[in-house]
């Protein structure tokens, strides 16, 4: 995820194209640049950091006679957010650059290809050899050179392209990463959303998968394979910040309904199924080349560290990862661990698990685990943070900024990742069958496509959370991963609603939190088919004898549990990776729509910060 803006026929385009990359910095924001013609020639400015440090750099030049610019603000999918990989990338040949959102996942091939002609590279970028490959092809038409590139392109695009021997026009290109035109007075625009467009014109052209099109000024052609497609521009009606959140209200909203994609998006390069089922799934792993196949085999323990959701992903991962690898984990505070004089020796892995990869607790664990010989791999979002350069291997969520405070997508992304290291290590290991090994590939492969289930149920669970809205307090109680999964979702009441809540493991409820319960107690039980059912049935009559309201999250062929409950929220899930992360979508949906019906700033909760970088 990154954001592209680009202009052309408009008084200061740098100035405008700036501005437009500030307004989509909720896409992405650890490095910046900014490319336009000069004097024949491109003139590129580029600062790792965000926007603003880019705008001083950009102050020194003169910038007042370009009409034409592109710019990008970089979301890192491939290589380290330091300036030499901050886009506009350039050809080697200096021809054509190029900005691009999305990622090309058959780079490495080409690169080499390319390598092999004699082409060096400065970046480590995947969006390189875009440029690269668009000056090979390149005679003077540079739509034409555009268009013969595509079709070597193996996965996701938006794409910027400019040549300074055709100043008078940009290429754009689509394929699964968005990108709007604008058309105004005797210029054009284009940008990853519409936002920077709407101070500037509210005529817009959604491009669609597979166009491309030339813009000049004041015009858009629009073709696909190789013929002219129609062009109608849309009237745009919405606000700039109601565009920022694609329609939704509010960022919470917005990424809890981005997990299908995200959840797709972190398997898609990772993840092959064999063409037969006599063969092993294969599992990528990019950011792991330290930590060898013997090295995993001889691992005697994993400690799982993390803070908060993270903290309540690790404790899903445990279960994951001792079922699959026959490896003991224990998940653990890292702000406890680093004090506790824990006992490590180099045959411990260390998982430290965290959205921001900055969080200061877990930072300083990782140190410790290191001082003490043990290898670190990090399960991270955010692309070349702290945690990810001091661990000995990365594994990348890529779900994309998280703005939202309370975290969402991240905490079914590190499920999802913790669970696909967890069949990886056990294929290592020889401790998961073939079968089984598919079985679960294909759980995972499927994850996308049942939340999207789930999440058509929200005005359903919108309903429950209104009937709810006034409590004071709430317990959440489950067994198993669906322990977890009750902290998580007290975690999200109390975050964004303020009302008090508690998880604990349902076994626990007779030792203490009985004590609370009454007619004014509601209790949300994850009551998911499964060995341990029927002690969640007996835990619910429990309840239900002392007049508790009860909410159960139910399998959704279970025709007992309405019987007992007031409010029930059946999902399809069924399996161990299903039931974790499909029940954490309701759990946020509840919480987000009772803290909203209370008049809450669900994006940002009083008192919390969205990376705790402080210890
Ligand atoms: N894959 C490209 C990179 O890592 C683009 C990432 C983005 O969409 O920001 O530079």
């Amino acid at each position: 995820m990154c954001g592209i803006v680009a202009a052309i026929g408009i008084p200061n385009a740098v100035g405008v194209v700036l501005d437009g990359l500030a307004s989509l910095e909720y896409r992405g924001y650890d490095s910046a640049g900014v490319a336009w013609p000069e004097n024949g020639a491109l003139r590129i400015v580029r600062a790792a950091g965000r926007v603003s440090e880019l705008k001083s750099k950009v102050e020194t030049c003169d910038t007042t006679t370009p009409e034409t610019a592109m710019g990008h603000t970089r979301w890192a999918t491939h290589g380290p957010p330091l300036e030499r990989n901050a886009h506009p990338h350039v050809s080697a040949d200096g021809r054509i650059s190029v900005v691009h959102n999305g990622i090309i996942d058959n780079y490495a091939t080409l690169k080499e290809r390319l390598t092999k002609k004699g082409v060096s590279f400065k970046s480590d970028t995947d969006t390189e050899i875009v440029a690269n490959l668009v000056a090979e092809q390149f005679t003077g038409d540079l739509l034409q050179a555009v268009e013969a590139t595509l079709p070597l392109l193996d996965g996701t695009y938006a794409l910027v392209v400019m040549s300074p021997q055709c100043p008078d026009m940009l290429i754009v290109a689509r394929k699964s990463s968005p990108l709007a035109i604008g058309l105004g007075d005797g210029f054009t625009l284009a940008a990853s959303d519409a936002v920077p467009l709407i101070p500037h014109t509210r005529k817009v052209v959604f491009l669609e998968d597979g166009q491309v099109a030339a813009l000049t000024a004041g015009r858009c052609e629009v073709r696909r394979d190789g013929q002219a497609v129609p062009c109608i521009p849309a009237e745009i009606t919405w606000s700039a910040e109601a565009a920022m959140k694609n329609g939704y209200p509010h960022y919470m909203l917005k990424e809890i309904h981005e997990q299908p994609v995200t959840l797709e998006a972190m398997f898609r390069n990772r993840l092959r199924l064999p063409r037969t089922d006599d063969a092993d799934p294969e599992f990528m792993l990019d950011g792991l080349e330290n930590l060898s196949d013997d090295y995993f085999r001889g691992v005697s323990r994993i400690v799982l560290l993390a803070q908060g959701t993270a903290y309540h992903a690790c404790m899903v991962g445990r279960n994951l990862l001792e079922r699959t690898t026959h490896i003991p984990a224990y998940p653990e505070y890292a702000a406890d661990f680093r004090y506790r004089d824990p006992i490590l020796d180099p045959s411990v892995l260390v998982i430290a698990v965290t959205q921001s990869g900055e969080t200061m607790d877990t930072l300083h664990a990782v140190r410790l685990a290191r001082e003490a010989g043990c290898n670190v791999l990090a399960v991270v979002n955010v692309v070349g943070s702290s945690i990810a350069r001091e661990a000995d291997g990365v594994f990348y969520l890529n779900c994309g900024p998280e703005i939202g405070v309370a975290s969402t997508k991240a905490f079914t992304a590190m499920i999802a990742g913790l669970y696909f290291l967890a069949l990886r290590l056990g294929q290592v290991r020889g401790t998961i069958n073939r079968q089984e090994l598919l079985r679960r590939a294909r759980d995972l492969l499927g994850v996308g496509a049942r939340l999207n289930g789930i999440l058509a149920s929200d005005p359903y669970i919108r309903a429950i959370a209104n009937r709810y809205r006034n409590a004071a307090n709430f317990l959440f109680l489950g067994r198993g991963t669906g322990w977890p999964l009750a902290l998580e979702g007290a975690l999200k009441l109390k975050e964004v609603s303020y009302i008090h809540a508690e998880g604990y493991d349902a076994a626990e409820m007779k030792h203490g939190p009985i004590a609370l319960v009454d007619e004014n107690m509601p209790v949300l039980f994850i009551a998911l088919q499964g060995r341990r059912y029927d002690k969640i049935i007996g835990n619910i009559q429990e309840v239900r004898a002392r007049k508790g309201k009860i909410i159960a999250i139910a399998s959704h062929d279970d025709r007992e549990i309405d019987k007992l409950a007031d409010d029930v929220i059946y999902i399809r899930a069924d399996s161990g990776i299903m039931n974790s992360i499909c029940c954490a979508v309701p759990l946020q949906l509840l919480a987000y729509h009772i803290a909203t019906a209370r008049g809450c700033d669900v994006d940002k909760p009083k008192n919390l910060a969205k990376s705790v970088t402080v210890e």
